[in-house]
Protein backbone atom coordinates (compact mmCIF):
# COMPACT_ATOMS: atom_id res chain seq x y z
CA UNK A 1 0.00 0.00 0.00
CA UNK A 2 1.26 3.60 -0.69
CA UNK A 3 1.25 5.56 2.64
CA UNK A 4 1.07 9.52 1.94
CA UNK A 5 3.05 11.05 5.48
CA UNK A 6 2.34 14.24 6.40
CA UNK A 7 6.05 15.71 6.17
CA UNK A 8 5.72 19.48 6.86
CA UNK A 9 6.99 19.23 10.59
CA UNK A 10 7.01 16.58 13.38
CA UNK A 11 7.48 13.18 13.66
CA UNK A 12 7.16 11.85 9.86
CA UNK A 13 10.44 10.11 9.83
CA UNK A 14 9.33 7.42 12.27
CA UNK A 15 6.11 6.92 10.89
CA UNK A 16 8.18 6.47 7.64
CA UNK A 17 10.27 3.25 9.33
CA UNK A 18 7.12 1.92 10.94
CA UNK A 19 4.91 1.61 7.79
CA UNK A 20 8.55 0.05 5.99
CA UNK A 21 8.51 -2.31 8.65
CA UNK A 22 5.00 -3.57 7.95
CA UNK A 23 5.50 -3.66 4.09
CA UNK A 24 4.09 -0.52 2.80
CA UNK A 25 5.68 1.91 0.73
CA UNK A 26 5.53 5.61 1.73
CA UNK A 27 5.60 9.31 0.03
CA UNK A 28 6.14 12.56 1.58
CA UNK A 29 3.53 14.88 1.63
CA UNK A 30 4.76 18.91 1.39
CA UNK A 31 2.30 20.40 -1.66
CA UNK A 32 -0.54 19.86 -2.95
CA UNK A 33 0.28 17.26 -6.11
CA UNK A 34 1.92 15.17 -3.20
CA UNK A 35 -1.78 13.76 -2.23
CA UNK A 36 -2.08 12.42 -6.09
CA UNK A 37 -2.65 8.16 -5.89
CA UNK A 38 -2.01 7.56 -2.22
CA UNK A 39 -4.12 5.21 -0.95
CA UNK A 40 -3.77 5.39 2.90
CA UNK A 41 -3.02 9.31 4.80
CA UNK A 42 -0.81 9.57 8.10
CA UNK A 43 -0.91 12.82 10.47
CA UNK A 44 2.09 12.41 12.16
CA UNK A 45 2.47 13.96 15.86
CA UNK A 46 4.28 17.45 16.13
CA UNK A 47 3.43 20.96 17.02
CA UNK A 48 -0.55 21.22 16.35
CA UNK A 49 -0.39 24.94 15.92
CA UNK A 50 2.65 24.66 14.13
CA UNK A 51 1.54 22.59 11.58
CA UNK A 52 -1.91 24.25 10.98
CA UNK A 53 0.31 27.11 10.02
CA UNK A 54 2.56 25.06 7.61
CA UNK A 55 -0.89 23.77 6.36
CA UNK A 56 -2.15 26.83 5.37
CA UNK A 57 0.67 28.29 3.61
CA UNK A 58 1.17 25.06 1.49
CA UNK A 59 -2.41 25.48 0.56
CA UNK A 60 -2.69 21.67 1.72
CA UNK A 61 -5.69 21.76 4.24
CA UNK A 62 -8.22 21.97 1.74
CA UNK A 63 -7.31 19.74 -0.34
CA UNK A 64 -6.24 17.25 2.92
CA UNK A 65 -9.50 17.99 4.00
CA UNK A 66 -11.31 16.38 0.68
CA UNK A 67 -8.61 13.32 0.35
CA UNK A 68 -9.83 12.48 4.19
CA UNK A 69 -13.22 13.06 3.24
CA UNK A 70 -12.97 10.51 0.11
CA UNK A 71 -12.57 7.76 3.16
CA UNK A 72 -9.03 6.60 2.62
CA UNK A 73 -7.63 4.82 5.60
CA UNK A 74 -6.28 7.47 8.08
CA UNK A 75 -3.71 7.59 11.32
CA UNK A 76 -3.60 10.30 12.89
CA UNK A 77 -1.20 10.54 16.35
CA UNK A 78 -1.15 13.37 18.37
CA UNK A 79 -1.07 16.42 16.81
CA UNK A 80 -2.59 14.57 13.89
CA UNK A 81 -5.42 13.57 16.34
CA UNK A 82 -5.85 17.53 17.03
CA UNK A 83 -5.82 18.77 13.80
CA UNK A 84 -8.97 15.95 12.87
CA UNK A 85 -10.83 16.69 16.53
CA UNK A 86 -14.55 18.54 16.44
CA UNK A 87 -12.97 20.21 19.45
CA UNK A 88 -9.58 21.80 20.27
CA UNK A 89 -9.26 23.18 23.79
CA UNK A 90 -6.37 24.28 26.03
CA UNK A 91 -6.26 26.63 23.74
CA UNK A 92 -8.98 26.66 21.37
CA UNK A 93 -7.53 26.06 17.79
CA UNK A 94 -8.94 25.56 14.45
CA UNK A 95 -9.39 21.97 13.44
CA UNK A 96 -10.78 19.60 10.75
CA UNK A 97 -13.55 18.49 12.78
CA UNK A 98 -13.50 15.29 11.03
CA UNK A 99 -13.11 13.16 14.06
CA UNK A 100 -16.22 13.43 16.10
CA UNK A 101 -14.01 14.32 19.61
CA UNK A 102 -13.30 17.00 21.78
CA UNK A 103 -8.77 16.84 23.02
CA UNK A 104 -7.35 19.05 25.14
CA UNK A 105 -4.05 19.94 24.40
CA UNK A 106 -0.61 18.95 26.55
CA UNK A 107 -3.46 17.79 29.02
CA UNK A 108 -1.20 15.85 31.23
CA UNK A 109 1.08 18.76 31.86
CA UNK A 110 4.69 17.77 33.39
CA UNK A 111 4.14 14.81 34.48
CA UNK A 112 3.82 13.60 30.79
CA UNK A 113 6.32 15.44 28.83
CA UNK A 114 7.46 12.11 27.58
CA UNK A 115 6.21 8.56 29.67
CA UNK A 116 6.09 4.81 28.38
CA UNK A 117 3.53 3.23 30.00
CA UNK A 118 0.84 0.50 28.28
CA UNK A 119 -2.98 1.20 28.02
CA UNK A 120 -5.43 0.31 31.17
CA UNK A 121 -6.27 -3.33 30.15
CA UNK A 122 -2.26 -3.82 29.53
CA UNK A 123 -2.38 -4.30 25.75
CA UNK A 124 -1.43 -1.76 24.14
CA UNK A 125 1.70 -0.24 24.53
CA UNK A 126 1.90 3.76 24.90
CA UNK A 127 4.85 6.24 24.33
CA UNK A 128 3.62 9.80 25.44
CA UNK A 129 4.81 13.07 24.29
CA UNK A 130 3.35 16.34 25.62
CA UNK A 131 -0.17 14.35 24.91
CA UNK A 132 -3.72 15.64 24.51
CA UNK A 133 -6.22 13.76 26.15
CA UNK A 134 -9.57 13.26 24.51
CA UNK A 135 -12.46 14.25 26.78
CA UNK A 136 -15.61 13.10 25.05
CA UNK A 137 -16.19 11.09 21.60
CA UNK A 138 -18.93 11.27 19.81
CA UNK A 139 -21.82 7.80 19.49
CA UNK A 140 -19.64 6.95 15.78
CA UNK A 141 -16.77 6.84 17.65
CA UNK A 142 -15.53 3.57 18.62
CA UNK A 143 -13.03 3.47 21.58
CA UNK A 144 -10.45 0.61 20.93
CA UNK A 145 -7.94 1.44 24.45
CA UNK A 146 -7.73 4.00 27.24
CA UNK A 147 -5.00 5.39 29.55
CA UNK A 148 -6.70 6.31 33.02
CA UNK A 149 -9.95 5.62 31.71
CA UNK A 150 -9.84 7.99 28.81
CA UNK A 151 -9.27 7.11 25.22
CA UNK A 152 -6.04 7.14 23.77
CA UNK A 153 -7.16 4.85 20.82
CA UNK A 154 -10.03 5.60 18.95
CA UNK A 155 -11.56 5.06 15.49
CA UNK A 156 -14.44 6.38 13.20
CA UNK A 157 -15.03 4.69 9.98
CA UNK A 158 -11.65 4.75 8.35
CA UNK A 159 -9.81 7.25 10.65
CA UNK A 160 -7.94 6.06 12.98
CA UNK A 161 -6.29 8.42 16.05
CA UNK A 162 -4.35 8.15 18.39
CA UNK A 163 -3.31 10.63 21.21
CA UNK A 164 0.22 8.27 21.85
CA UNK A 165 3.01 7.64 19.40
CA UNK A 166 2.40 4.13 18.49
CA UNK A 167 5.31 4.94 15.79
CA UNK A 168 8.17 4.76 18.48
CA UNK A 169 7.28 1.35 20.08
CA UNK A 170 9.43 -1.54 19.60
CA UNK A 171 5.66 -3.42 19.35
CA UNK A 172 4.01 -1.81 16.13
CA UNK A 173 1.03 -4.27 16.42
CA UNK A 174 -1.90 -1.54 17.04
CA UNK A 175 -0.77 -0.59 13.53
CA UNK A 176 -1.41 -4.07 11.97
CA UNK A 177 -4.90 -3.59 11.09
CA UNK A 178 -5.07 0.50 10.48
CA UNK A 179 -4.90 0.36 6.98
CA UNK A 180 -7.68 -2.91 6.68
CA UNK A 181 -11.24 -1.31 6.29
CA UNK A 182 -11.76 -4.52 9.10
CA UNK A 183 -9.82 -3.63 11.94
CA UNK A 184 -8.30 -6.62 13.11
CA UNK A 185 -7.15 -5.15 16.72
CA UNK A 186 -11.04 -4.65 17.15
CA UNK A 187 -11.47 -7.75 19.04
CA UNK A 188 -7.91 -7.60 20.57
CA UNK A 189 -8.70 -4.57 21.89
CA UNK A 190 -12.35 -4.94 22.86
CA UNK A 191 -14.95 -2.47 22.67
CA UNK A 192 -15.95 0.43 24.19
CA UNK A 193 -17.85 2.62 22.36
CA UNK A 194 -18.29 5.80 23.64
CA UNK A 195 -22.21 7.73 23.66
CA UNK A 196 -22.50 11.48 22.49
CA UNK A 197 -21.55 13.86 24.73
CA UNK A 198 -19.53 11.64 27.30
CA UNK A 199 -17.11 13.03 29.25
CA UNK A 200 -14.86 10.38 29.91
N1 LIG B 1 1.59 19.10 22.36
C1 LIG B 1 1.42 18.97 20.93
C2 LIG B 1 0.27 19.86 20.47
O1 LIG B 1 -0.47 20.34 21.25
C3 LIG B 1 1.17 17.52 20.55
C4 LIG B 1 2.35 16.67 20.96
C5 LIG B 1 2.64 15.53 20.04
O2 LIG B 1 2.21 15.49 18.87
N2 LIG B 1 3.46 14.61 20.52
O3 LIG B 1 0.11 20.08 19.31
Amino acid sequence: MRIGILALQGAFDAHARACEKLGHRTTEIRKVSDLEGIEGLILPGGESSTQLRLLDEAGLAAPLATRIESGIPVLATCAGAILLAREVRSPTQWSFGLLDCTITRNAYGRQLDSLETVSDDGRVPLVFIRAPRIDSVGSRVEVLATYQGSPVLVRQGAITAATFHPELSADLSPLGGVWTSEHPDRNLMGRRGGKEGDEL
